[in-house]
């Protein structure tokens, strides 16, 4: 029988409520379906890391990952340390340490969820988000100088290379190619970045010519989001850069219901390295401790973590579960307007899937 060897990193805030409940939820499912089964390896990296170490992660982290089957994360934040270091000191550090360049988001609308959206049928909102998870805006290349000073300078340049584009532009093609709309958006802005976006549209138009069956279109990043609420269902799969998606996707999240729900999986289209899932909300301190965290985007992380290491069945068994679960309003969290605690979430889609 095969052992896929998970590392859980639930970090800080709420991270810690929802990595447990995501690995209980792994395990169930593997019990059930009895044809695999789970090794997981705990870290304890973070905010109460840095506290102790002065580091958010061990500087040999990444080798104690690069042998795991996949990751489970949960979020780094924490109110007593700067965001840029909970964020680089660990999220950052594993993707672009094991150079996990796309960053995919699926947004539907759940059973028994309401998306704000007024006249938005439930088929009207069944996106891919493929956002650049390697370079661009986020590539974390610029500085500071005269510090304190009033001359003060900061720069944050965005670095758009050849081969980044290309790999991404044509891994969101393939992606859209194996859904059944078989439609692509590439998200620009090139009436206004002049150099590095209109490579990227200059790249997507010579990547298209490979996927003749894909239907694809082209919208400048302001207009998106007009359309994302406008036109759901003008919109299938969407390529993106890292600063775009980013903003693109949460607003995706809340248009499907609650940031509590949103999975994403940051991945090694080349299988490198560990790929690592995760829900995209971040740590919550307002409500950590409560036991009120919505587990659901965890969960919807753990499909993806199953359909990356090929168990499909197993996927579509944990998403049916998950989806019986949302569709009963007596097991909302509060995030949805439920009273349901994050335990009898978990406690009902273990249930769920011993049947
Ligand atoms: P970070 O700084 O780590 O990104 P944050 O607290 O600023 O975290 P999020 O955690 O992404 O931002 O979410 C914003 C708010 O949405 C939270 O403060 C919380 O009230 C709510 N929220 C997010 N995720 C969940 C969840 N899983 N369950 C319930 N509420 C949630």
């Amino acid at each position: 029988m095969k052992t896929y060897r998970i590392a859980t990193i639930p970090g800080d805030g709420i991270g810690q409520e929802v990595i447990p409940a995501g690995a209980e939820v792994l395990k169930a499912l593997a019990a059930a379906a009895g044809s695999f089964a789970f090794s997981f390896e705990n870290f304890g990296w973070g905010g109460d890391w840095y506290r102790q170490h002065g580091v958010m992660m061990p500087a040999d982290g990444l080798d104690a990952l690069r042998h795991q089957d996949a990751i489970l994360f949960g979020s780094a934040g924490d109110p007593h340390i700067p965001d840029h270091i909970t964020l680089w000191g660990l999220r950052l550090k594993i993707c672009q340490g094991f150079d996990q360049y796309a960053n995919v988001r699926p947004t539907r609308i759940l059973p028994g969820i309401q998306t704000p959206l007024k006249n938005c049928r439930v088929q009207d909102l069944d996106w891919v988000i493929v956002r650049e998870n390697s370079e661009g805006e986020y590539a974390g290349v610029g500085g500071r100088a005269h510090q304190g000073h009033p001359i003060e300078v900061a720069t944050d340049v965005s670095i758009m290379t050849r081969a980044g584009v290309d790999r991404i532009i044509r891994y969101a093609f393939k992606l859209a190619q194996g859904r059944p709309r078989k439609h692509l958006t590439v998200v620009t802005k090139s009436n206004a970045q002049r150099h590095a976006m209109v490579m990227w549209d200059e790249i997507a138009a010579s990547v298209a010519l490979d996927f003749p069956d894909v239907h694809w279109d082209k919208e400048l990043v302001d207009a998106m989001t007009v359309r994302m609420v406008n036109r759901p269902a003008s919109i299938d799969t969407v390529v993106a850069t890292n600063l775009h998606a980013d903003i693109l996707s949460d607003l995706a999240a809340a248009l499907a219901g609650s940031l509590g729900i949103a999975p994403t999986g940051n991945i090694d289209p080349e299988r490198r390295y560990p790929s690592m899932f995760e829900p995209i909300h971040g740590s919550a301190f307002d409500i950590m401790g409560q036991g009120v965290a919505n587990p659901v985007g965890t969960f919807w992380s753990c499909v993806m973590l199953l359909q990356h290491l090929g168990e499909d069945a197993a996927a579509a068994r944990l998403m049916a579960a998950v989806e019986a679960v949302t569709a009963d309003p007596a097991l909302h969290t509060r995030d949805l307007g439920g009273q349901a605690t994050t335990a009898q979430v978990t406690a009902a889609v273990c249930k769920r899937l011993a049947h």
